[in-house]
């Protein structure tokens, strides 16, 4: 049985997760004490405990623990099976961090899958559905298995109602992936959507957008998103380049301008686009890690790697017996070695 602090390094949900992702595809059951006990609000929330019964129901697994607030919990699965599933967050919390934890397993199962996720679809402190579509995707294919998502419905904080279809198409062996330049960049665009709010909300974000990068009129685009059960607003900032395409997300908060939220998207995308052919950033880094794992080895040159990263290592190192090395090589320049 193995045994995880959830309170080691970051001390977020990501080390839940990681557990049960590579807890059903080996196998082997664990047990995790202080979950989350870096937040705020630590233990299960809402979104935490979809993502436990998520695991529970593809992998028949026993667990203990799976209450809102636990700090605690013991998971034993048997072989993930393929098929067809729908689980809703009931909350607007992340579809795409349920789809992190069942992925991995469903990626090797012995068949396609298919998944109906309802809930969050654009949430702060998770993969936007954009991030996943575009940046994390296309890459996971490159590695082997072949999933799309289509967003069905929107679902933004706080009203959540979201809807998201991903296809499953697993791999019989993965690839492993070396991710060392990013190459020219083939095109460049913001996005701004907005849900039952004023475009005038949209126009001014990609304005501040348009006057930091320089970036021309074509490459701004206002998306006026239908359906969505409530208000929201996402700014999204999508460079794609040969090799890869990486994805930077603001969100629309109340008390907080339009101009403020794109200026921060803006200062992540210019880290990247200044960061010397460096292919891959921050997110993209820590959420290759366990595909990459799980094919027995892949590199990428990376930024500086968050607590985020280093603890999903630490995590993935407890299940699978294979080597991440994170190396320096300029300020800001990493390679990360797995295998
Ligand atoms: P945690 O904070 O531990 O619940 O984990 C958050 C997860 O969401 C990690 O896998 C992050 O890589 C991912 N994530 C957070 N923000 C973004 C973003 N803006 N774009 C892509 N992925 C993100």
């Amino acid at each position: 049985m193995i045994t995880i602090d959830g309170s080691r390094g970051e001390g977020g949900g990501q080390i839940l997760r990681t557990a049960l992702a590579l807890s059903l595809v080996t196998g082997r059951p664990f047990r995790i004490e202080n979950i989350r006990a870096g937040r705020r609000k630590p233990g299960l929330m809402r979104q935490h405990l979809t993502a436990v019964s998520a695991a529970a129901q593809i992998g028949h697994a026993e667990f203990k623990g799976g209450e809102i607030g636990s700090m605690r919990l013991a998971f034993a699965p048997r072989p993930a099976e393929a098929g067809h599933y729908h689980f809703a967050v009931g909350t607007a919390g992340s579809t795409t961090l349920v789809l992190q934890t069942v992925l991995p397993a469903l990626m090797l199962a012995d068949g396609p899958s298919e998944l109906v996720l309802e809930g969050g679809t654009h949430n702060p402190m998770a993969p936007p559905f954009d991030f996943l579509e575009r940046a994390f995707l296309p890459l996971l294919g490159k590695i082997g298995p072949n999933v799309t998502a289509t967003l069905d419905r929107p679902g933004f904080y706080p009203a959540g109602g979201g809807q998201v279809t991903v296809r499953i198409e697993p791999a019989k062996a993965l690839r492993k992936l070396e991710l060392l330049e990013r190459g020219h960049v083939v095109s460049r665009t913001a996005r701004a959507a907005v849900a039952n709010l004023d475009p005038k909300i949209a126009e001014r974000e990609l304005k501040v957008v348009g006057e930091k990068l320089g970036w021309p009129k074509e490459s701004l685009k206002v998306a006026q998103l239908r359906d969505s059960h409530g208000p929201g607003n996402a700014l999204t900032i999508e460079i794609e380049s040969e090799a890869v395409t990486e994805v930077f997300t603001g969100f629309g908060e109340r008390g907080v301008t339009a101009e403020t939220v794109a200026e921060r998207v803006v200062g992540e995308a210019k880290e990247y686009i200044e960061a010397d052919g460096i292919p891959v950033g921050r997110h993209l880094a820590d959420q290759l890690l366990i595909p990459m794992a799980l094919a027995g080895g892949g590199k990428f040159r990376t930024l500086e790697p968050t607590p985020h990263t280093q603890t999903n290592a630490e995590v993935i190192r407890e299940f699978i017996d294979v080597e991440i090395r994170m190396s320096e090589q300029a300020k800001d320049d990493w390679a990360i070695e797995i295998g």
